[in-house]
């Protein structure tokens, strides 16, 4: 016998239990992204590396340092997605979408892969829903997918999530700003983690996400991008509030939020839960007006966000959203006994089937008594047994498993009575 294999350290195993409740979610997200008119999108789950490196930038954490790169027989090097926008931008690119309906409304549900320290809240293997609204600079089109996102929360029933907005402003008023931050760093440069130091060059805002307690005690004080936006980032800003507060959205400003990806212009936003410490942001997003030109497109802009939907199970969870999902259900269980019957009973069995009526046959060749004591655990409405007695008067003996009543059912017969008493 072979040695034991468990699943990789980061992934998780999600049990038909848990599914059950994945796919309450899922299924609300799909309707609410009808609701709000926003299409699916499936993109591959590794791409070219040169996809991110561009698109989520070479110097953010998630290329350079939790990025599965593939180096496939030497030749091409490949990467597992670490998030979604890049790969629906390149799909879009690809696919000429520019030439179609403008704005372009897609959404996703895909894994992510990103090698990090698994913790509660933190997979190596993860899933996201995202989505990506491709076309418009528009305030209002923030202001729609902040209201998507927002609008899922209360579907949903989940409470106590903090919607945090920023504006990380354009190319342009960063470069006065940069010169601020740095001018503010100089006297202490030295004392910053080496990734910081790395920061600076590359993308010097990036300093105030870093998680080193000192960089963030260093950084308290630090000048705010907010403070130095040029008058049409501002402008954008100040609409995207607005448009938010006309549609009683709650938010705070919270001028820290950078957002750990390059690819962010103007507006960024997170959820944040307070449950969930350090793992606390479920959802991030933002406009990216530079990336669709980034990775070879038309000069177009975007926003959009993602959103971790295992950390969105377990607020779920820890707020008792998942505690009356309905059991499945199956409408007949067919509990013939003996070789003969039992091939009898898979002729109805195709039947029913074949109709969609929910049913399940007896396998195991067991007991009438094993089967009974089967049927009441995979809950059933119906009992249909076929024993020898039945067999020999060509019925089935059919047991309503809520009433407990028994009668005799003709076994040609079976399939149509079942129907009837399934539309009652
Ligand atoms: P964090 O600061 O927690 O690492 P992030 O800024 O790296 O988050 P994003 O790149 O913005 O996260 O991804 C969007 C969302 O995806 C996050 O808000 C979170 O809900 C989820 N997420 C990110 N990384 C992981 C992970 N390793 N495991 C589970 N969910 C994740
Ligand atoms: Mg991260």
């Amino acid at each position: 016998m072979g040695s034991k294999i468990f699943a990789p350290k980061g992934t998780r195993d999600l049990l038909p239990d848990e599914v059950k409740a994945w796919e309450m979610v899922e299924g609300k997200i799909k309707e609410i992204c009808k609701t709000f008119n926003y299409k699916q999108i499936r993109v591959p789950d590794f791409e070219h590396y040169a996809l991110f490196d561009r698109g989520v930038g070479e110097s953010t954490d998630i290329v350079s340092k939790e990025m599965y790169t593939l180096n496939h027989r030497g030749k091409d090097v490949f990467a597992l997605k670490p998030e979604g926008t890049s790969s629906v931008i390149r799909a879009y690119i690809e696919h000429g979408m520019s030439s179609g309906i403008t704005p372009t409304k897609l959404y996703y549900i895909t894994s992510c892969f990103r090698s990090e320290r698994p913790q509660k809240g933190r997979q190596r293997q993860f899933h996201q829903f995202g989505i990506e609204a491709i076309g418009s600079y528009s305030a209002s089109m923030d202001a729609e997918v902040i209201m998507l996102v927002s609008t899922l929360f209360n579907k949903l029933g989940i409470k106590g999530l903090e919607l945090r907005i920023n504006s990380v402003g354009c190319p342009k008023c960063r470069s006065a700003y940069y010169e601020k931050l740095k001018e503010y760093v100089k006297p202490f440069e030295n004392e910053l983690c080496e990734d910081c130091r790395d920061r600076l060059n590359k993308n010097p805002m990036r300093i105030l996400d870093c998680k080193n307690e000192h960089c963030k005690t260093l950084l308290k004080d630090a000048p705010l991008m907010v403070d130095y936006l040029c008058e049409e980032c501002n402008e954008h800003f100040e609409s995207v509030k607005d448009y938010l507060s006309n549609a009683e959205i709650e938010f705070v400003v919270d001028p820290k939020i950078v957002r750990g990806l390059d690819y962010y212009t103007q507006t960024a936003f997170e959820f944040v839960s307070t449950d969930l410490g350090s793992q606390g942001t479920v959802c991030g997003g933002g406009r990216y007006n530079g990336l669709v030109k980034m990775i070879g497109g038309p000069d177009t802009p975007g926003v959009g966000f993602g959103l971790g939907l295992e950390r969105l199970m377990l607020i779920m969870e820890e707020q008792g959203l998942l505690n009356d999902l309905e059991d499945d259900e199956i409408d007949v269980y067919l509990a013939p006994v003996g070789k003969e019957a039992s091939k009898v009973a898979f002729k109805t069995f195709k039947k029913l089937t074949d109709s969609g009526i929910k049913a399940s046959i007896d396998v195991m060749d067991r007991s009438l008594k094993a089967q009974m004591k089967y049927a009441n655990k995979v809950n059933t409405k119906y009992t249909a047994i076929l024993g020898e007695d039945e067999l020999q008067k060509g019925v089935y003996t059919l047991r309503d498993m809520r009433s407990k009543e028994q009668e005799e059912v003709n076994i040609e017969n079976l399939f149509e009575y079942i129907k009837e008493k399934l539309g009652e």
